[in-house]
């Protein structure tokens, strides 16, 4: 099982990062981290090759942060013991 980590995922919200833009792969949605965040929710990501919006969407929507990923994501019991601050992604 996962535990927590200091900083939150700018995709799914759980809290699964050792570091914030070290360009760490989240183990919850599988979105890389190179520091983008909710303030630039539309500008495409470099490393993720599609917008932090759409990624949360999908999140959302298939449980991983694009299509590719969610048969490598962990699973509802692995992150089960991780803490997820859901923020709003419609303002
Ligand atoms: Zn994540």
């Amino acid at each position: 099982m996962l535990e927590d980590q200091p900083y939150q995922c700018p995709c799914c919200d759980f809290y699964s990062l050792p570091s914030r833009g070290g360009f760490e792969v989240c183990p919850v949605c599988y979105w890389e981290d190179d520091g983008q965040d909710m303030d630039r929710l539309d500008e495409e990501s470099g490393p993720n090759h599609i917008t932090l919006r759409a990624a949360r969407m999908n999140f959302e929507r298939i449980g991983a942060s694009d299509a590719s990923a969610v048969s490598l994501v962990a699973s509802p019991g692995e992150r089960a013991g991780l803490r997820r601050e859901q923020r709003a992604t419609y303002h």
